[in-house]
């Protein structure tokens, strides 16, 4: 059960630990403190009320950071498909679909379904498109580069727009990409295929981007700018 310090639920985590920590996670905000098993309630709860003022600073941090809202899958929202900007059309049916027409994007979906499977559903067409340009744009980088990868995936994370292992020549690519424009997917894969070569964002890293890619600045810049899914 969290405690409440002026209004704000606060998690106790009792832990093997020395000290007690206080966290305030993104993306909500929510407030954690970690504790030492054998530590009273009464001496956590003083040590978070000390601490109040931090918390709500913290808070209004996270609230004040821009951030996709929670959807619902109904008219009138927005979805982007590679950058473009597109009106949510729901229509009822019994099967799922979405289809692009001009400005509109038609979603077609069971009228009882859940916004989770309305968000699953969602998420998966992002996969299948962002899968078909990766087909398309892998090779391209590969030849360019000389750089092999023996294999990919599609992954959804909220902190990263791509990933790697070297060993292995692995790429991991976020599935919002499939929002952004297409040369946003491009530099992350060619970002990611250089690792391969150059494990750190060094000189040597640099002028690889710099020689195959004179204009990443500016795409890396669009990319941090803009706003990853709220996940919880
Ligand atoms: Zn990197």
């Amino acid at each position: 059960m969290p405690i409440m310090i002026s209004g704000i639920p606060v998690e106790v985590c009792k832990k093997n630990i020395k000290n007690m920590h206080l966290y305030v996670k993104p993306p909500n905000g929510k407030v954690t403190v970690s504790a030492p098993l054998t530590m009273s309630d009464e001496t956590i709860e003083r040590f978070v009320r000390t601490k109040a003022s931090w918390v709500k600073r913290q808070m209004e941090k996270f609230e004040a950071q821009p951030r996709q809202s929670e959807r619902k899958y109904i008219s009138g929202e927005t979805l982007y498909v590679w950058g473009k900007q597109y009106f949510l059309q729901v229509e009822y049916g019994s099967e799922n679909s979405l289809v692009l027409s001009g400005d509109r994007a038609i979603l077609t979906v069971r009228e009882s379904s859940a916004a989770g499977q309305r968000d699953n559903f969602i998420r998966e067409w992002y996969r299948s498109i962002l899968k078909k340009e990766i087909k398309r744009l892998l090779p391209k980088w590969e030849e360019r580069t000389g750089l092999v990868c023996n294999a990919w995936q599609t992954k959804y994370m909220t902190t990263r727009w791509g990933t790697c292992n070297i060993q292995k020549k692995k790429i991991w690519l976020n599935l919002q990409l499939a929002k952004k424009t297409p040369d946003c997917l491009e530099y992350v894969i060619l970002h990611e295929l250089l690792h391969f070569v150059e494990k750190h964002h060094n000189d040597v890293f640099i002028s690889l981007m710099d020689k195959y890619m004179p204009y990443w600045r500016e795409i890396k810049r669009a990319l941090n700018g803009q706003i990853l899914d709220f996940m919880e």
